[in-house]
């Protein structure tokens, strides 16, 4: 793939023949003071606005004020099954049958939710793995769950932690992990994108290896969706969860993705817990019925949820739909192969990219790590005009999307930070 070549003719070459080059138009792109389009590249962050997701709003907004509680079962997309309308583009977004895949809650409150049912620790198998640089909130949220199943949070928490070598788990590494202590092992709850190194880890090896040592296995696929093929049904994980609000474009704390695989969905066995929304729909507005719990993934919801949150997801998948995760990801390959070869074409001693080589290993994000540098360079970059995203003590994250980046973005980027590290 590295036939690139330098300078800006070429990258507009690139973006010439980019079939989703048309795309860019349908986003509002953030401008500097001078009107200029800024160079954004952290849509792993908080994705950008598709322009018509003011209309899709608008039309619940007015929905609500013609209608009243009548759009419930009235209004042009009813807000009764307002879920239903996003579940198989998300399913396809994230490789997953229909009824492994809901929409609803928050990340974080899904990922507790889930532990509920699949983390279930007894005497002698009662730890949770996961990886040493897991996102602070993961981290936070199996900590908890340990201690309210009242074990204590270090000795219970085993970390899956990088090689000496580099910055990257290894799976060697793993299986040794679960193979000396996978019988003390209750869940294993792995980022299926490290948010950090940008590293995708193989959904369907860590599934594999866990189960074989008798462990529930679920991702958090945040810096996944929408970004990777993560296959969650082929993975045989149990249950995963993702955000809408980095790749998936749907607005700051929007709602969030839940799968639990098919092989869980017909279990009304499994504990969990419960709301309204979680009973069977013919007879959850008799309200006086024995819980009757709704099979698949939509049988975890518990609240009937924000439908302006849901219009913004809809807004945002109705794009990927069109687009389709194929020649996004096809797209991205590129895009990411390109801002590589021209950060290597720097040929500068103290820049690193962490993130692995392997395309089949990352997403579109490069963690790039700049030796010697503190928060300035990445303040002078934002200065230049460049929203990337700085994580201490050295490293700057950049994602370039292919739903909206252009290949003149990241040239533009990368001549950027050249002249930074120049100054
Ligand atoms: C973004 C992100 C979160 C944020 O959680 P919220 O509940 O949406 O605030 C948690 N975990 C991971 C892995 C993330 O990437």
């Amino acid at each position: 793939m590295s036939t690139f070549q330098p300078g800006l003719e070429y990258a507009l070459s690139l973006d010439q023949n980019d079939i989703l080059a048309a795309y860019r138009n349908q986003f509002h792109i953030p401008k500097d003071a001078a009107g200029n389009d800024l160079i954004y590249l952290t849509g792993n962050s908080l994705g950008l606005q598709p322009k018509t997701t003011k209309a899709y709003i608008n039309q619940e907004l007015e929905d609500w004020a013609n209608l009243g509680v009548e759009g419930h079962t009235e209004a042009k997309n009813p807000w009764l099954h307002y879920h239903e309308f996003l579940t198989k583009s998300m399913a396809k977004i994230v490789g997953a049958k229909p009824i492994e895949v809901v929409v609803m809650n928050t990340l974080t409150a899904n990922l507790h939710f889930m532990m509920v049912s699949f983390y279930k620790p007894t005497a002698k198998r009662y730890k949770i793995l996961i990886e040493a640089d897991a996102f602070p909130s993961d981290k936070y949220a199996v900590e908890s769950q340990l201690r309210h199943h009242g074990y204590d949070d270090k000795e219970g928490l085993i970390l899956w932690k990088p090689s000496k070598e580099n910055e990257l788990a290894s799976y060697n590494d793993l299986e040794h992990i679960l193979n000396t202590q996978g019988h003390e092992i209750a869940l294993v709850m792995i980022g299926g994108v490290n948010y950090y190194t940008g590293q995708f880890f193989d959904l369907k090896r860590i599934a594999t290896l866990a189960h074989k040592q008798g462990c529930m296995v679920g991702f958090d696929c945040a810096h996944g969706a929408g970004n990777v093929h993560l296959n969650l049904h082929d993975s045989g994980a149990d249950f995963a969860v993702w955000c809408t609000y980095k790749y998936l474009n749907s607005g700051p704390g929007s709602l969030a993705g839940c799968f639990v695989h098919e092989r869980h969905a017909h279990n009304p066995a499994l504990n969990r817990f419960t709301g309204w929304w979680s009973h069977n729909k013919d007879t959850r507005f008799n309200m006086r019925d024995e819980f009757d719990v709704l099979p698949g993934a939509e049988g975890w919801q518990l609240s009937n949820p924000p439908i302006l949150s849901m219009a913004a997801i809809k807004a945002s998948l109705d794009i990927f739909n069109n687009a389709g995760m194929d020649a996004l990801v096809n797209k991205s390959r590129q895009l990411t192969a390109y801002f590589e070869y021209l950060i290597e074409q720097l040929n500068n001693k103290n820049i690193k990219i962490i993130t692995p080589k392997n395309p089949d290993e990352r997403g579109c994000q490069l963690s790039i790590q700049v030796k010697n540098a503190n928060k300035s360079l990445f303040q002078k970059l934002t200065a230049a005009g460049v929203i990337s995203d700085w994580r201490e003590p050295d490293v700057i994250r950049c994602a370039p999307v292919p739903l909206y980046n252009s290949f003149k973005d990241v040239y533009l980027m990368v001549e950027k930070l050249k002249s930074v590290l120049n100054d």
